[in-house]
Protein backbone atom coordinates (compact mmCIF):
# COMPACT_ATOMS: atom_id res chain seq x y z
CA UNK A 1 0.00 0.00 0.00
CA UNK A 2 1.49 3.13 -0.70
CA UNK A 3 1.15 5.57 2.42
CA UNK A 4 3.34 8.79 0.82
CA UNK A 5 2.80 10.82 -1.54
CA UNK A 6 6.56 11.86 -2.34
CA UNK A 7 6.38 15.44 -3.37
CA UNK A 8 9.11 18.07 -2.69
CA UNK A 9 7.70 20.56 -0.56
CA UNK A 10 10.44 23.04 -1.36
CA UNK A 11 9.18 22.98 -5.14
CA UNK A 12 5.53 23.15 -4.16
CA UNK A 13 4.42 26.59 -4.47
CA UNK A 14 0.80 25.63 -2.81
CA UNK A 15 2.06 24.67 -0.22
CA UNK A 16 5.04 27.42 0.72
CA UNK A 17 2.43 30.25 1.30
CA UNK A 18 3.87 33.64 0.95
CA UNK A 19 4.69 34.41 4.91
CA UNK A 20 1.67 36.88 5.95
CA UNK A 21 -2.25 35.29 7.32
CA UNK A 22 -1.28 31.61 6.35
CA UNK A 23 1.94 31.81 7.71
CA UNK A 24 1.26 30.78 11.24
CA UNK A 25 -1.23 28.39 10.57
CA UNK A 26 1.27 26.37 7.74
CA UNK A 27 3.71 26.62 10.64
CA UNK A 28 2.19 23.92 12.41
CA UNK A 29 3.19 21.60 10.21
CA UNK A 30 6.90 21.92 12.27
CA UNK A 31 4.93 20.17 15.15
CA UNK A 32 4.60 17.06 13.66
CA UNK A 33 6.64 14.14 12.99
CA UNK A 34 6.53 13.14 9.72
CA UNK A 35 8.07 10.35 8.23
CA UNK A 36 10.59 10.68 5.47
CA UNK A 37 9.68 8.81 1.93
CA UNK A 38 11.44 5.56 0.66
CA UNK A 39 14.68 7.48 -0.47
CA UNK A 40 14.76 9.47 2.27
CA UNK A 41 12.96 12.67 0.71
CA UNK A 42 10.38 15.00 2.57
CA UNK A 43 7.11 14.03 1.90
CA UNK A 44 3.04 14.77 2.41
CA UNK A 45 1.11 12.89 4.14
CA UNK A 46 -2.23 11.80 3.20
CA UNK A 47 -3.31 9.40 6.20
CA UNK A 48 -4.36 11.36 8.85
CA UNK A 49 -7.89 9.82 8.17
CA UNK A 50 -6.40 6.41 9.40
CA UNK A 51 -4.01 7.58 12.02
CA UNK A 52 -2.53 11.26 12.31
CA UNK A 53 0.82 12.06 12.75
CA UNK A 54 2.91 12.14 15.73
CA UNK A 55 2.69 15.61 17.85
CA UNK A 56 6.42 16.48 18.74
CA UNK A 57 5.10 16.87 21.83
CA UNK A 58 3.40 13.59 22.70
CA UNK A 59 6.58 11.60 23.95
CA UNK A 60 7.53 13.80 27.00
CA UNK A 61 3.77 13.91 27.71
CA UNK A 62 3.47 10.38 28.09
CA UNK A 63 7.30 10.74 29.84
CA UNK A 64 5.93 13.16 32.24
CA UNK A 65 3.24 10.49 33.33
CA UNK A 66 5.75 7.29 33.64
CA UNK A 67 7.54 10.01 36.00
CA UNK A 68 4.86 10.87 37.72
CA UNK A 69 3.88 7.04 37.91
CA UNK A 70 7.54 6.31 39.19
CA UNK A 71 7.76 8.78 41.61
CA UNK A 72 4.41 8.96 43.22
CA UNK A 73 3.01 5.48 42.19
CA UNK A 74 -0.60 5.50 43.95
CA UNK A 75 -0.03 8.60 45.27
CA UNK A 76 -0.01 9.85 41.77
CA UNK A 77 -4.32 9.73 41.93
CA UNK A 78 -4.30 12.54 43.87
CA UNK A 79 -0.45 14.34 43.68
CA UNK A 80 1.91 15.99 41.21
CA UNK A 81 0.94 18.08 38.44
CA UNK A 82 -1.73 16.46 37.01
CA UNK A 83 -3.35 14.12 39.79
CA UNK A 84 -4.87 11.32 38.04
CA UNK A 85 -8.20 11.03 39.45
CA UNK A 86 -8.93 14.34 37.42
CA UNK A 87 -7.03 13.77 34.91
CA UNK A 88 -10.03 13.69 32.45
CA UNK A 89 -11.45 17.32 33.59
CA UNK A 90 -8.49 18.78 31.71
CA UNK A 91 -9.56 17.02 28.52
CA UNK A 92 -13.25 18.24 28.01
CA UNK A 93 -12.76 22.17 27.39
CA UNK A 94 -10.25 21.90 24.54
CA UNK A 95 -12.55 18.73 23.70
CA UNK A 96 -15.88 20.80 23.53
CA UNK A 97 -14.40 23.50 21.84
CA UNK A 98 -13.45 20.59 18.56
CA UNK A 99 -16.60 19.49 18.49
CA UNK A 100 -19.11 23.05 19.04
CA UNK A 101 -19.92 21.59 22.70
CA UNK A 102 -20.33 22.74 26.41
CA UNK A 103 -17.74 21.11 28.65
CA UNK A 104 -20.39 19.62 30.64
CA UNK A 105 -21.74 17.94 27.65
CA UNK A 106 -18.33 15.98 26.57
CA UNK A 107 -16.57 13.40 28.35
CA UNK A 108 -13.01 11.46 27.41
CA UNK A 109 -13.18 7.99 27.55
CA UNK A 110 -12.71 4.04 26.24
CA UNK A 111 -12.35 3.89 22.23
CA UNK A 112 -14.97 4.64 19.89
CA UNK A 113 -17.06 1.27 19.26
CA UNK A 114 -16.93 1.32 23.06
CA UNK A 115 -18.52 4.68 23.33
CA UNK A 116 -21.16 4.23 20.39
CA UNK A 117 -22.21 1.21 22.27
CA UNK A 118 -22.75 3.08 25.15
CA UNK A 119 -24.77 5.72 24.11
CA UNK A 120 -26.79 3.49 21.97
CA UNK A 121 -27.96 1.80 25.22
CA UNK A 122 -29.12 5.42 26.34
CA UNK A 123 -30.41 6.69 22.69
CA UNK A 124 -31.60 3.20 20.95
CA UNK A 125 -34.25 2.32 23.34
CA UNK A 126 -36.62 0.45 20.98
CA UNK A 127 -40.96 0.47 21.87
CA UNK A 128 -43.36 -2.24 20.46
CA UNK A 129 -44.02 0.90 17.49
CA UNK A 130 -41.05 2.61 17.28
CA UNK A 131 -38.17 0.55 16.76
CA UNK A 132 -36.62 1.63 13.30
CA UNK A 133 -32.72 3.19 13.02
CA UNK A 134 -31.87 5.01 10.08
CA UNK A 135 -28.35 5.25 9.03
CA UNK A 136 -25.93 5.34 6.26
CA UNK A 137 -25.67 1.91 3.73
CA UNK A 138 -22.19 0.90 3.68
CA UNK A 139 -21.27 2.34 6.95
CA UNK A 140 -17.88 1.99 8.83
CA UNK A 141 -17.95 -2.14 9.55
CA UNK A 142 -17.30 -1.28 13.01
CA UNK A 143 -20.48 0.86 13.14
CA UNK A 144 -22.86 -1.86 11.11
CA UNK A 145 -21.87 -4.39 13.39
CA UNK A 146 -22.85 -2.05 16.62
CA UNK A 147 -26.04 -1.37 15.46
CA UNK A 148 -26.96 -5.44 14.54
CA UNK A 149 -25.87 -6.51 17.66
CA UNK A 150 -27.70 -3.31 19.58
CA UNK A 151 -30.80 -4.41 17.50
CA UNK A 152 -30.55 -7.98 18.68
CA UNK A 153 -29.95 -7.43 22.10
CA UNK A 154 -33.39 -5.80 22.11
CA UNK A 155 -34.90 -9.11 20.36
CA UNK A 156 -35.07 -7.65 16.89
CA UNK A 157 -34.27 -8.60 13.36
CA UNK A 158 -31.62 -6.68 12.35
CA UNK A 159 -33.46 -6.69 8.75
CA UNK A 160 -36.35 -5.20 9.75
CA UNK A 161 -35.03 -2.75 12.32
CA UNK A 162 -31.83 -1.18 10.35
CA UNK A 163 -32.99 1.26 7.60
CA UNK A 164 -30.19 1.91 5.15
CA UNK A 165 -30.21 5.29 3.03
CA UNK A 166 -28.29 4.63 -0.32
CA UNK A 167 -27.20 7.34 -3.52
CA UNK A 168 -29.60 7.79 -6.37
CA UNK A 169 -28.86 5.37 -9.27
CA UNK A 170 -25.82 6.50 -10.97
CA UNK A 171 -25.09 8.81 -7.85
CA UNK A 172 -22.28 8.02 -5.49
CA UNK A 173 -23.55 10.80 -2.04
CA UNK A 174 -26.64 10.96 -0.45
CA UNK A 175 -28.90 14.07 -1.17
CA UNK A 176 -30.21 16.09 1.76
CA UNK A 177 -33.66 16.08 1.04
CA UNK A 178 -33.61 11.65 0.40
CA UNK A 179 -32.08 11.62 4.11
CA UNK A 180 -34.90 14.34 5.03
CA UNK A 181 -37.74 12.33 3.21
CA UNK A 182 -36.39 8.94 4.35
CA UNK A 183 -36.83 10.07 8.33
CA UNK A 184 -39.92 11.93 7.49
CA UNK A 185 -41.53 8.40 5.52
CA UNK A 186 -40.20 6.76 8.78
CA UNK A 187 -42.13 9.02 11.08
CA UNK A 188 -43.17 7.51 14.49
CA UNK A 189 -42.01 3.77 13.59
CA UNK A 190 -38.36 5.70 13.90
CA UNK A 191 -36.46 5.63 17.15
CA UNK A 192 -33.14 6.72 16.30
CA UNK A 193 -31.01 8.19 13.21
CA UNK A 194 -26.91 7.30 13.60
CA UNK A 195 -25.01 8.63 10.89
CA UNK A 196 -21.25 9.87 10.65
CA UNK A 197 -20.43 13.45 10.34
CA UNK A 198 -18.46 12.66 7.66
CA UNK A 199 -18.79 9.41 5.67
CA UNK A 200 -15.53 7.32 6.02
CA UNK A 201 -15.59 6.32 2.22
CA UNK A 202 -16.77 9.42 0.62
CA UNK A 203 -15.83 12.38 2.28
CA UNK A 204 -19.44 13.61 2.31
CA UNK A 205 -20.54 15.98 4.70
CA UNK A 206 -23.93 15.53 6.00
CA UNK A 207 -25.83 18.47 7.14
CA UNK A 208 -25.89 17.23 10.80
CA UNK A 209 -28.24 20.57 11.72
CA UNK A 210 -31.17 19.65 8.95
CA UNK A 211 -30.74 15.60 10.10
CA UNK A 212 -31.38 16.85 13.25
CA UNK A 213 -34.12 18.92 12.77
CA UNK A 214 -35.67 16.49 10.99
CA UNK A 215 -35.41 13.61 13.42
CA UNK A 216 -36.30 15.47 16.10
CA UNK A 217 -39.71 16.61 13.76
CA UNK A 218 -40.56 13.03 14.34
CA UNK A 219 -39.98 12.05 17.59
CA UNK A 220 -36.30 10.02 17.19
CA UNK A 221 -32.79 10.52 18.37
CA UNK A 222 -30.18 11.62 16.16
CA UNK A 223 -26.40 10.99 16.99
CA UNK A 224 -23.22 10.88 14.64
CA UNK A 225 -20.12 9.18 14.70
CA UNK A 226 -17.73 11.84 14.20
CA UNK A 227 -14.74 9.99 13.30
CA UNK A 228 -13.63 11.48 10.09
CA UNK A 229 -15.29 14.97 11.29
CA UNK A 230 -13.65 15.42 14.92
CA UNK A 231 -10.61 17.79 14.02
CA UNK A 232 -11.52 18.03 10.73
CA UNK A 233 -14.46 20.35 10.12
CA UNK A 234 -16.14 23.16 12.18
CA UNK A 235 -18.95 21.25 14.61
CA UNK A 236 -21.47 22.59 16.61
CA UNK A 237 -23.31 19.65 18.40
CA UNK A 238 -24.42 22.25 21.04
CA UNK A 239 -26.27 24.45 18.50
CA UNK A 240 -27.32 21.96 16.39
CA UNK A 241 -29.37 20.40 19.10
CA UNK A 242 -27.92 16.70 18.23
CA UNK A 243 -28.96 14.27 20.59
CA UNK A 244 -25.44 12.10 20.98
CA UNK A 245 -22.02 11.63 19.82
CA UNK A 246 -19.00 9.88 19.73
CA UNK A 247 -15.20 10.28 17.88
CA UNK A 248 -12.20 9.03 17.95
CA UNK A 249 -8.96 10.66 18.69
CA UNK A 250 -5.91 8.99 16.83
CA UNK A 251 -7.16 9.80 13.14
CA UNK A 252 -7.51 13.62 12.79
CA UNK A 253 -6.69 14.42 16.49
CA UNK A 254 -3.23 13.18 16.43
CA UNK A 255 -3.47 11.38 19.56
CA UNK A 256 -1.91 8.28 18.83
CA UNK A 257 -2.62 4.63 17.45
CA UNK A 258 -5.71 3.23 19.60
CA UNK A 259 -6.03 6.61 21.70
CA UNK A 260 -9.04 7.22 24.07
CA UNK A 261 -12.26 8.33 22.42
CA UNK A 262 -14.42 11.07 22.66
CA UNK A 263 -18.61 11.28 23.85
CA UNK A 264 -21.01 13.92 23.26
CA UNK A 265 -23.91 13.77 25.60
CA UNK A 266 -25.91 17.20 24.89
CA UNK A 267 -26.91 19.05 27.74
CA UNK A 268 -30.71 18.53 28.15
CA UNK A 269 -29.49 14.89 29.51
CA UNK A 270 -26.98 16.22 31.94
CA UNK A 271 -29.98 16.08 34.77
CA UNK A 272 -31.83 13.02 33.92
CA UNK A 273 -29.93 10.52 36.46
CA UNK A 274 -32.98 8.60 35.18
CA UNK A 275 -31.76 7.92 32.39
CA UNK A 276 -30.81 3.99 31.12
CA UNK A 277 -27.09 3.65 30.61
CA UNK A 278 -24.44 0.90 31.19
CA UNK A 279 -22.47 2.22 34.69
CA UNK A 280 -19.41 1.92 36.09
CA UNK A 281 -18.03 3.55 39.64
CA UNK A 282 -15.90 6.47 37.41
CA UNK A 283 -19.45 7.78 36.07
CA UNK A 284 -20.54 8.13 39.84
CA UNK A 285 -21.58 10.79 41.26
CA UNK A 286 -17.54 12.04 42.28
CA UNK A 287 -18.64 13.76 45.75
CA UNK A 288 -19.68 10.13 46.62
CA UNK A 289 -17.96 7.84 44.83
CA UNK A 290 -15.81 6.92 47.26
CA UNK A 291 -18.58 6.16 49.98
CA UNK A 292 -18.70 3.04 47.74
CA UNK A 293 -22.72 2.73 48.40
CA UNK A 294 -24.80 0.95 46.48
CA UNK A 295 -27.02 2.19 43.89
CA UNK A 296 -26.24 4.42 40.73
CA UNK A 297 -26.24 7.94 41.16
CA UNK A 298 -24.36 9.55 37.84
CA UNK A 299 -22.14 12.80 37.37
CA UNK A 300 -23.99 15.76 35.79
CA UNK A 301 -23.41 15.25 32.07
CA UNK A 302 -21.53 13.47 29.68
CA UNK A 303 -19.23 12.53 32.61
CA UNK A 304 -22.36 10.23 34.19
CA UNK A 305 -21.29 7.55 31.04
CA UNK A 306 -17.93 7.12 32.68
CA UNK A 307 -17.24 3.40 33.22
CA UNK A 308 -13.64 3.15 34.49
CA UNK A 309 -10.73 5.20 35.95
CA UNK A 310 -9.44 6.66 32.76
CA UNK A 311 -6.16 5.80 30.75
CA UNK A 312 -3.83 7.95 31.73
CA UNK A 313 -1.10 7.37 29.34
CA UNK A 314 -3.04 8.06 26.19
CA UNK A 315 -4.98 10.72 28.01
CA UNK A 316 -1.59 12.71 28.17
CA UNK A 317 -0.69 12.24 24.49
CA UNK A 318 -4.47 13.61 23.40
CA UNK A 319 -3.96 16.58 25.97
CA UNK A 320 -0.78 17.38 24.24
CA UNK A 321 -2.32 16.90 20.88
CA UNK A 322 -5.77 19.16 22.04
CA UNK A 323 -3.22 21.47 22.86
CA UNK A 324 -1.95 22.03 19.47
CA UNK A 325 -5.21 21.67 18.34
CA UNK A 326 -6.49 24.48 20.22
CA UNK A 327 -3.82 26.77 19.39
CA UNK A 328 -4.65 26.14 15.52
CA UNK A 329 -8.00 26.53 16.11
CA UNK A 330 -7.49 29.94 18.06
CA UNK A 331 -5.36 31.08 15.25
CA UNK A 332 -8.25 30.30 12.49
CA UNK A 333 -10.74 32.03 14.32
CA UNK A 334 -8.33 34.91 14.34
CA UNK A 335 -7.51 35.24 10.64
CA UNK A 336 -11.02 34.40 9.79
CA UNK A 337 -11.73 37.34 12.19
CA UNK A 338 -9.08 39.68 10.03
CA UNK A 339 -10.40 38.56 6.45
CA UNK A 340 -7.05 36.63 5.42
C1 LIG B 1 -12.16 4.71 12.33
C2 LIG B 1 -13.60 4.43 12.55
C3 LIG B 1 -14.01 3.53 13.54
C4 LIG B 1 -13.00 2.74 14.35
O1 LIG B 1 -13.52 2.32 15.56
P1 LIG B 1 -12.54 2.05 16.83
O2 LIG B 1 -13.49 1.67 17.88
O3 LIG B 1 -11.81 3.33 17.10
O4 LIG B 1 -11.59 0.97 16.42
C5 LIG B 1 -15.38 3.36 13.74
N1 LIG B 1 -16.29 4.04 12.99
C6 LIG B 1 -15.91 4.91 12.03
C7 LIG B 1 -16.95 5.65 11.26
C8 LIG B 1 -14.56 5.12 11.77
O5 LIG B 1 -14.20 5.97 10.81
Amino acid sequence: MAIFATHDLRTHPRLCPPVGCAGPLHEFRQQFHIPPGPNGQECLYFCGNSLGLQPRTARAAAEQQFTNWQNLAVEGHFRGDSPWMNFHESLAGPSARIVGAKPVEVVVMNNLTTNLHLLLVSFYQPTATRYKVLMEGGAFPSDQYALETQVKLHGRQPDDAIVELTPRPGEHTLRTEDILAKIEELGESLATVIMGGINYYTGQVYDMAAITRAGHAVGAKVGFDLAHAAGNIPLHLHDWDVDFACWCTYKYLNSGPGGVAGAFVHERYADQPELLRLAGWWGYDETERFKMRKGFRPMRGAAGWQLSNGAILTMAVHQAALALHDAAGAWRRYAARASC
